[in-house]
């Protein structure tokens, strides 16, 4: 593709992560532009478009509307989840590409509406699993390809935060809400040791078990605390546990039948690598690189050379249907096929 080609997105929903990670990284790459901020905040979205030189400021109704449809090519969602059909549903009646942030939607059902809306208007669909461009990693997943640890045993996994100091104090927060977010640690948080495990042994989900606790008063409709078991069609166990009440920190691990690798942290920024075999260890430190730019800039890399991007619409809903056996199991106690 012609190098100076570019992309333009409407970002839709100017919050925490939109605002601190993707405007910095889009503003540092040379494949992407800003060139419409989409918002309920009509004040943030002109200050961002002054400061950011893109095109149009939009309020939701505008662009449900189709206002400034020329000032971009693709649509990024980062909105709360409940609320991603809607703006892709738009995007995809605009005829314009869509980069959906994790989770795809509340349910697995509003998940493959998603999907459907994207595949019948004919444009391209992508989640957004950053893990998939974190150079730590893409390591694990060649190490674990090329048989360093041999046959592959058993994963575990953890993700946790303390969302009143890491999100935000607000007791109302819509991760607080299950209409607005779905469930609160495993829809999260716990789909980053899922989804990384999927994707680290190529395999997906054939059952899963698990169970909820939320002693915490904010957490009175959803889950606050989340373990869960999950049993992959290549017979590999994954045991991963996630909390958003909870100190931060993550790790995740391969273990098989000759060595072991880990990463720590696992999902927040630079990670450690540790390798053993028998009795033999190392351990190196990956750099990390902007895992939006990277994700981004490879987006519109697939949508300049009209290819499909992934990890796409179908990848997705594996993890939407998981997600939702893990929360049938934590009501009924019973393992759940995927
Ligand atoms: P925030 O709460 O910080 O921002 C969400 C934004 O959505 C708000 O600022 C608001 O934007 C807009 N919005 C639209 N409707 C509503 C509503 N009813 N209630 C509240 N906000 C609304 O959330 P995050 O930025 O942390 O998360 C947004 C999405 O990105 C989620 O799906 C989340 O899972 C995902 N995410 C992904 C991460 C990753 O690493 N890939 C990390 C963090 C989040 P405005 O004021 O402009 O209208």
């Amino acid at each position: 593709t012609d190098s100076d080609e570019r992309v333009r997105f409407a970002l839709v929903g100017l919050g925490w992560f939109t605002t601190e990670m993707v405007v910095p990284a889009l503003r540092d790459s040379d494949r992407c532009e800003i060139g419409a901020l989409v918002s309920g905040s009509a004040e943030k979205a002109v200050r961002l478009r002054d400061e950011t030189g893109a095109a149009r400021a939009l309020s939701y109704e505008e662009f449900h509307a189709g206002e400034g449809v020329d000032a971009y090519d693709a649509v990024y969602i980062a909105t709360p989840n409940a609320t991603h059909l809607e703006f892709a549903e738009t995007a995809a009646d605009l005829g314009k590409a869509v980069l959906c942030e994790k989770p795809m939607e509340v349910s697995a059902a509003r998940a493959e509406r998603l999907v459907e809306v994207c595949d019948e208007a004919g444009v391209q669909l992508m989640v957004g699993y950053r893990m998939h461009v974190n150079p730590a990693v893409r390591r694990m997943r060649d190490l674990v390809r090329e048989g360093f640890v041999g046959d592959p045993v058993l994963v575990e996994g953890s993700m946790c935060q303390n969302v009143f100091e890491q999100i935000t104090p607000d007791p109302n927060q819509w991760r607080l809400d299950a209409d607005l977010a779905g469930g609160s640690a495993l829809i999260d948080l716990g789909i980053y040791p899922l989804n990384t495990a999927r994707f680290v042994l190529d395999s997906d989900p054939v059952s899963a078990q698990g169970t909820t606790r939320s002693p915490h008063e904010h957490f009175a409709g959803v889950d606050q605390h989340v373990s869960f078991e999950v049993a992959f069609d290549n017979g590999v166990t994954a045991a991963c546990v996630a909390s958003q009440y909870a100190q931060k920190g993550s790790e995740f691990s391969v273990t098989g039948t000759e060595g072991k690798l880990t990463l720590s942290p696992a999902f927040f920024g630079e990670a450690q690598l540790t390798v053993e075999r028998g009795d033999a260890a190392a351990a190196f430190s990956v750099a990390p690189v902007n895992e939006e730019r990277e994700e981004f800039d490879y987006f519109a890399d697939r949508l300049l050379a009209d290819r499909d991007p992934g990890p796409d619409g179908a990848h997705g809903l594996v993890d939407m249907r998981t997600i939702e056996a893990i929360y049938e199991s934590a009501e009924t106690g019973e393992r759940v096929a995927v």
